[in-house]
């Protein structure tokens, strides 16, 4: 596990008793950590009170804790979770999704890459292990013409609200488009309303995707509208859900 050797508190608000705040060394610990967990553009913050840097944490806070939007106070106490969460092994990363893909899966890259081409290491490893088991399935249930799994927008760069989303906020949270029938098993066209009705939309191939995904990625939610999958257990319902996937992840336990 790796040490954070904090002599106090750091981040938002002010000290508790004898306790102190914002230490120039501790402020340099929990900037050096980040900055190594992904979350690279703290590296200017010089004292514990910025703004970024409080965001960041609170970036942090909102990931360990399972929520789309940006939530947490923004401090780390001594010893308390947000601490802990710094000295896991386990702790959340913050990766590039845009332009990436692996095996079962491709990211699409045809939208801004500021605007959802980041995520949580929680939500790529998963992301990669739903991948092989959804190329595993299809190879022993014999579907053919699998396509990719279509993977679109998570997060924007350094977090924080994502156009046209109500969460996606955190790094949690990732749509992906419906795989079609040939010959378009290299597109994933948006089909609109209704979409999971649309002749072009190989249905056995999504029943794999999301076999894969309740096997793998340990969601909270996987929100997508056709009616014989939400029967299957395997999606639930919500509105503008017709034609693509929406998963969130539930936090790793701390390591
Ligand atoms: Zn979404």
């Amino acid at each position: 596990m790796p040490i954070l050797a904090l002599t106090g508190s750091v981040g938002s608000g002010k000290a508790k008793g004898s306790t102190p705040h914002n230490a120039p060394a501790d402020v340099i610990l929990v900037r050096d950590r980040l900055i190594n967990l992904g979350f690279t553009w703290v590296s200017g913050a010089a004292k514990g009170d910025e703004k970024e840097f409080i965001r960041t944490i609170k970036l942090f806070q909102s990931i360990c804790a399972g929520s789309g939007k940006l939530i947490g106070d923004g401090r780390i106490d001594l010893k308390k979770n947000t601490h802990e969460w710094l000295e896991s092994e386990n702790a959340p990363r913050w990766v590039k999704i845009f332009n990436q893909d692996g095996p079962g899966w491709k990211c699409t890259s045809d939208f801004k890459e500021s605007n959802g081409g980041y995520c949580s290491s929680w939500l790529y490893y998963r992301l990669w292990c739903a991948g092989i088991i959804y190329r595993a399935l299809c190879f022993f249930n014999q579907i053919a013409d699998a396509p990719p799994m279509w993977v679109r927008e998570c997060s924007p760069t350094k977090g924080g609200n994502a156009i046209g989303h109500a969460s996606h906020e955190t790094g949690i949270d990732m749509d992906m488009r419906l795989p079609l029938l040939p010959p378009d098993t290299n597109k994933w066209d948006d089909l609109g309303s209704n979409g999971y009705k649309n002749k072009r939309f190989h249905k056995s191939a999504a029943i794999m995707q999301l076999t894969a995904i309740k096997l793998a990625m340990d969601t909270r939610l996987v929100l997508f509208n056709d009616p014989d999958l939400i029967k299957r257990g395997l999606c639930s319902k919500y509105k503008n859900h017709d034609q693509h996937y929406h998963i969130r992840i539930k936090p790793a336990s701390k390591t």
